[in-house]
């Protein structure tokens, strides 16, 4: 059995994972906003212990610990460059040998989109394909590349259709560009612009989002503002989905895979008819005739820590990672 670790900026969530990334165990909790990294590694280390007990094992029993964590990571020294969204995490630290010396067994580290990815490859929606493009839409506009079977690193980020531009000379994005995919589709962009819009025009949003005793605008306020027949909810989703048909579209046309898989927490909330919509304004951007098949991703919110738990299983892995049982040491290939 393995563990797989998904670290965002709301939560972090725990899976043990049997043969087949059969998930045998979990536990969850939300992410520390201060404290620092030392908090950060506290909590983590807890939560695996708590998998692990729900699991039915002794945590030295697991054969490793994949660890998924946003923003660029090396997979070398198993330290964290730059994280998005962690507070305590903003700044290099190695969390892998910081993980490892406190459980005793071997921990690898890896980008969460990727890992994600690479368990929707495995074991969720793109199984069969040899190419597909993965979009993950939720806070950010996340996304990774399979290519000929293989998930693609390029020089270790390929894959980030979220600062794709989808509008030059557009909107200021998070990452300091303009115009980005993100900066129009991000429910972190999306809430800012709902907050400028109420100011102008009626909108339920915040209404339901105090309602769910909500402090963010998260994916199924959205969904329930739609449900409403909310016009601002409407028209800013309709704008989100025409950036990820300008991103999808180009990748597209540039890479000519078999399918998209579409997933995050609007993906999955949004369902079927949003993804449509997607299809639909990807295709104005495509340039075959025949567009991809478009697949809602299979994993759901455990995605990313399944993929975690498989960083590091064996020749078929396509994650360049280390593990840290006493430091760096033995390389897992
Ligand atoms: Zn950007």
């Amino acid at each position: 059995m393995r563990a797989g670790v998904d670290l965002g900026g709301t939560k972090i969530q725990v899976v043990v994972t049997a043969k087949g990334a059969r998930v045998v165990g979990q536990a969850r909790r939300n992410t520390p906003l201060r404290g620092g990294p030392e908090v950060i590694v506290r909590d983590v280390v807890s939560t695996v212990r708590e998998a692990a007990a729900a699991a039915g094992v002794d945590v030295g029993e697991l054969q490793s610990v994949g660890v998924g964590a946003p923003g660029s990571i090396d997979t070398t020294t198993g330290t964290v460059i730059q994280v998005a969204n962690v507070a305590g995490l903003d700044e290099p630290f190695p969390l892998g040998p910081a993980v490892a010396a406190e459980l005793g067994v071997p921990v690898a580290l890896g980008n969460d989109v990727s890992v994600a990815v690479e368990a929707e490859r495995r074991y969720g929606a793109g199984r069969g394909y040899r190419s597909f493009l993965g979009v993950f839409w939720g806070t950010g506009v996340g996304g990774g590349l399979v290519v000929d079977g293989r998930l693609l690193l390029g020089r270790g980020s390929a894959g980030e259709i979220g600062h794709v531009c989808a509008k030059p000379g557009g909107r200021r994005c998070n990452c300091g560009l303009r115009g980005c995919v993100e900066a129009y589709a991000g429910r972190g962009a999306l809430e800012a612009r709902a907050r400028r819009e109420a100011r102008k025009r009626k909108t339920v949003l915040f209404d339901l989002m105090r309602k769910r005793g909500r402090d963010q605008l998260t994916s199924g306020v959205w969904l329930r503002a739609l449900d409403a027949g909310d016009l601002v909810a409407r028209d800013l989703l309709r704008e989100a989905v025409g950036a990820l048909g300008v991103g999808i579209g180009s990748a597209v046309t540039l890479l000519d895979v078999e399918a998209v898989i579409v997933g995050g927490g609007l993906g999955e909330r949004l369902g079927p008819t949003w993804l449509s919509r997607i299809e639909q304004a990807a295709r104005e951007h495509t340039f075959f005739r025949e567009t991809p098949v478009f697949k809602l991703a299979e994993l759901g919110d455990m995605g990313g820590a399944i993929g975690a738990s498989m960083l590091g299983s064996g020749p078929r892995s396509d994650h360049k990672v280390q593990t840290y049982a006493d430091g760096p040491s033995a390389r897992m290939r």
